[in-house]
């Protein structure tokens, strides 16, 4: 096994691109060879993309909790009726939009649920509302399902709904909703989201536009190592048409306020050898990605540190305002100090450098 492994590593390290299988096998590593192929992972990160550890300064607005979906794995979300719904209005967005211009942010990212009444123009209309209050910022709003949601309620097809969205102020789309493009899994944790189909359909038509996203997975819940691999696959496929994926985002489960940690229909979230391998064979195996990225939200900053020495090169954002994994029963997840990413990113020897949603360096 050692030398097997060796011997691919090596390869990959030469540019040998790994099949879905080889994939499978790092995946099902549980001994003290993850460190191996952290190691690897960590050289072609070096090779790839250099020794800077990167993050954005942003801000999430969330417009409301309100949600027509019931995603098992969703702490987030509330139903008319429910304690603690919000909606923020015109006035209430633009509030936090000028707060988050005198932060100085580069990006300001919506988060939210499907509201019952929302249709196209009302996405167009909340992103009209953050460029009127902070003119310049990148908006980095809306995913797949956002954008299926958009095109069923305002009777149009989903390329009008980027157009519309487009002119409306939107800088790039979030890759999210993807979770696991596996329709078995999806249909045990996101029953009524949009189908692999048509997340891949949105995502490629998004890219051909022009619109590049960001790359997902949500993983630590009830999927197999093999589902992975095939989310991976996907992935990779779409990026080697397109080339239209900003970077790639590990979303480590946040179990403990979900349905489906409560029904016992997942496990308690991915255990600290996943998150590495995680970080680590994504780098191995998305070789068109130049970004991974690990989220100090989702795992927290000393296992994130761990990440970036497996693969990854980008800490995230500052935040300064967050819900989803909150909602779900994660802590700290308010904002992280650049001082403190860069004490982190200095640890390991590297430097950290600021950078746009698209990976420009400021
Ligand atoms: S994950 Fe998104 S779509 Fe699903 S219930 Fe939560 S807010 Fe709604």
């Amino acid at each position: 096994m050692e030398k097997i492994l060796r011997i691919l590593l090596d390869d990959v390290k030469n540019g040998y691109r790994l099949s879905e299988d080889e994939a499978l096998d790092l995946f099902r590593v549980r001994d003290r060879h993850v460190w191996e192929i952290s190691t690897a992972a960590d050289e072609i990160r070096e090779q790839r993309v250099g020794n800077a550890v990167t993050y954005v300064r942003n801000q999430n607005i969330n417009v409301t909790n309100l949600c027509v979906n019931s995603c098992g794995f969703c702490g987030f979300s509330k139903k008319s009726g429910d304690d603690e719904i919000y909606f923020h209005d015109k006035s209430e967005i633009q509030k936090k939009a000028s707060l988050a211009k005198e932060r100085e942010v580069s990006e300001i990212c919506t988060v939210s649920g499907l509201h019952p009444d929302f249709d196209l123009g009302s996405y167009c209309d909340v992103y009209r509302w953050i460029h009127e209050a902070a003119p310049g910022i990148h908006l980095h709003a809306c995913n797949p399902m956002e954008v299926a949601y958009a095109a069923r309620k305002s009777k149009v097809s989903t390329q009008e709904v980027l157009d519309a969205m487009r002119d409306a102020g939107l800088g790039s789309m979030c890759g999210t909703a993807a979770e696991i493009l596996v329709e078995d899994i999806r249909k045990k944790i996101c029953a009524q989201k949009i189908s692999t189909e048509e997340w891949v359909r949105i995502i490629r038509e998004a890219h051909k536009m022009g619109i590049q996203t960001t790359a997902t997975i949500m993983y630590g819940h009830c999927e197999s190592e093999e589902d992975v691999v095939q989310h991976l696959a996907i992935l990779r496929k779409i990026q080697d048409e397109t080339g239209g994926f900003t970077e790639f985002v590990p979303l480590s489960f946040i179990h403990m306020n979900t349905p489906l940690f409560r029904q016992k229909l997942a496990r308690a979230g991915a255990t600290g050898r996943e998150d590495l391998l995680m970080v680590a064979v994504a780098r191995l195996f998305l070789d068109n990605f130049r970004n991974i990225q690990v989220s100090w939200v989702k795992e927290g900053i000393k296992l994130a540190q761990l990440g970036l020495l497996a693969g990854a090169n980008d800490l995230g954002g500052t935040m300064f305002e967050e819900s989803i994994s909150k909602g779900a029963g994660a802590t700290n997840t308010d904002y992280l100090d650049p001082v403190e990413m860069q004490r982190v990113a200095e640890d390991i020897g590297r430097t950290l450098r600021r950078r746009t949603t698209l990976y420009e360096m400021i």
